[in-house]
């Protein structure tokens, strides 16, 4: 394999010549290369290309020069001949490369433009084309330094097709580019340029992406350390639907970083898990050469995922569902680090033999609090707004339980919430349990993390409760994770700070 570049290039996406040259300052910090997308200048003059001097003449980093077709992504029609004549003038004042399209590729450019700067690229924004081969083969004939191929992952599975081409390219001896994008082809950003991608786009801020799925660089470059990933990086991530939004790779990053190992957690986009067990993680079925050691399970997998493994330890099989995997040879075994998470705040706290104890919710993760709570045998009522659900769950785990209204009457000292009410954009500012009824107890736990401190924290913090809020089980959950695929001690406290910024 050649060896990666490792390269974080910076899209330009700015809509002024002066707002770009402010911008290609600014990459300078964060990126090794800057893609220059002259489709989104609004105040550029295509017809005078040698205004390309005030973004050229002093760049302080190596160049590409795009101008999008708009059939592949460009924003803004601008003639072939003209196109051409701004590419043509870009590679005089010094881009090292241009990028244009198959499609629009035709003799008078090849005429004009030498083919050892040229990028010769393909988008699709619809799919991955079941014909991908095809597509690499038709491009690869174009002389070009460099191909592109960028198309749309509908699934965390179009990926592989993309990996594989950049393994082809590797054998033939080729310089790739490929891409998948949306959320379910972040691997590939992540990935590519250890795996021989020329380079990886970033964006400069939130909301300056040239094309879906594109990450910020910082976060290429900080959270995922591009630049150190190699083959031999050991793999771990999680799996969910979404996953964009998820804290875990924040936490883990940089607590790999923290105790120098050489791991990477990644946002894997699963829709469907079994397909993802057998095409990317089991040995002798997979379809990717890499170092998985494991990974997180979130919402929909965390039961989903029981059928596809081969062990799961005595704490999971109670619970009835997994949120940690671990590759072991070839063998794949569950763990549940939720109820270890839940009762770590408690534990540093009280002692909860016999502590009374209301469990508000019938959900996963109260699955995990009452069976926590049980173990360490505290008396438990589940509260919960669904009779049946609470019943058979109650039943389950052998624990009290009441309606929903019941709440305030109760002679708890510790109230656990484990439903969503009080979440960001979820009933943000509600509680379910009335203010007046915080008189005299000791602790409030929201699993909520997202607000800090919700209504129910408030209101229990008002009336002299001790509270606890969710980032106590989140760090908890992850750093035993962390042991169970590093095999190290976690770093709690760099965990959490993480989650802080
Ligand atoms: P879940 O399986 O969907 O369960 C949610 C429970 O809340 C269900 O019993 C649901 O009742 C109940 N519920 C929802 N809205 C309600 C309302 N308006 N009034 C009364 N009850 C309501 O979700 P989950 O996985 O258990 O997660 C629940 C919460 O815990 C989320 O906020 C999540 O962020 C948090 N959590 C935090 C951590 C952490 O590490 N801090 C870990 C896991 C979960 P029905 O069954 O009737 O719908």
């Amino acid at each position: 394999m050649k060896s990666p570049a490792k390269t974080i290039c910076a899209v330009i996406t700015e809509p002024s010549v002066a707002a770009a040259r402010a911008a290609i300052k600014h990459a300078v910090g964060v990126a090794d290369l800057i893609e220059l997308r002259l489709d989104y200048l609004r105040d550029f003059d295509f017809n005078r290309p040698e205004q390309l001097g005030a973004l050229l003449d002093e760049k302080p980093l190596p160049v590409i020069a795009t101008c999008r077709a708009v059939d592949e992504g460009g924003q803004q029609a601008i003639a072939e001949a003209v196109r051409v004549r701004v590419f043509a003038e870009a590679l005089r004042r010094g881009a090292n490369y241009c990028d244009i399209e198959a499609a629009h590729f035709d003799e008078h450019a090849a005429a004009q433009l030498d083919p050892s700067r040229l990028i010769v690229s393909y988008h699709n924004f619809s799919e991955t084309p079941a014909d991908l081969n095809a597509i690499y083969e038709r491009l690869t004939r174009r002389p070009a330094a460099i191909h592109k191929i960028a198309v749309r992952a509908c699934d965390i599975t179009d990926s592989l097709a993309v990996f594989r081409l950049l393994d082809r390219a590797d054998a033939e001896g080729r310089t790739l580019i490929a891409i998948a994008m949306q959320e379910a082809g972040l691997l590939t950003r992540i990935l590519g340029p250890s795996r021989g991608s020329f380079l990886t786009y970033g964006s400069l801020a939130h909301g300056h992406e040239s094309a879906p799925g594109q990450m910020t660089c910082e976060a290429l470059r900080d959270l995922y350390r591009i630049h150190c990933l190699t083959p031999e990086t050991q793999i771990t991530g999680i799996i969910g639907q979404p996953v964009s939004h998820s804290a875990s790779p924040l936490m883990h990053n940089r607590a790999f970083r923290e105790l120098g190992l050489n791991f990477v957690y990644l946002p894997f986009a699963v829709n469907d898990v079994g397909e993802f067990c057998k095409r990317f993680v089991r040995p002798a079925t997979r379809e990717i050469d890499w170092r998985l050691r494991g990974f997180s399970v979130t919402i929909p997998h965390k039961t989903a995922v029981l059928p596809f493994l081969d062990e799961t330890d005595e704490t999971a099989r109670r619970i009835g569902a997994v949120n940690t995997v671990v590759l072991e040879g070839e063998r794949l075994i569950g763990y549940n680090t939720d109820a270890h998470g839940a009762m770590a705040p408690l534990d540093a706290r009280i002692d909860l033999r016999e502590a009374r104890c209301a469990v508000i919710g019938a959900g996963g993760a109260a699955r995990a609090v009452v069976f926590g709570l049980r173990e360490r045998g505290a008396r438990v009522t589940l509260f919960a707004r669904d009779p049946a659900k609470a019943a058979a769950l109650a039943r389950e785990f052998n624990v009290a339980v009441d309606s929903l209204e019941a709440i305030a009457a109760s002679d708890a000292e510790i109230i656990i919430n484990t439903t969503p009410v009080g979440m960001l954009n979820h009933d943000e500012g509600t509680s379910v349990v009335p203010r007046a009824a915080w008189a005299g107890r000791k602790i409030a736990y929201d699993l909520i993390y997202n607000p800090r401190e919700t209504r129910f924290l408030a209101d229990a913090r008002q009336q002299g409760c001790v509270t606890i809020n969710g980032v106590e089980m989140l760090v908890a959950q992850a750093a035993r994770q962390f042991e169970l695929w590093t095999g190290r001690q976690p770093p709690v406290e760099v965990m959490r700070a993480a989650l802080e910024k």
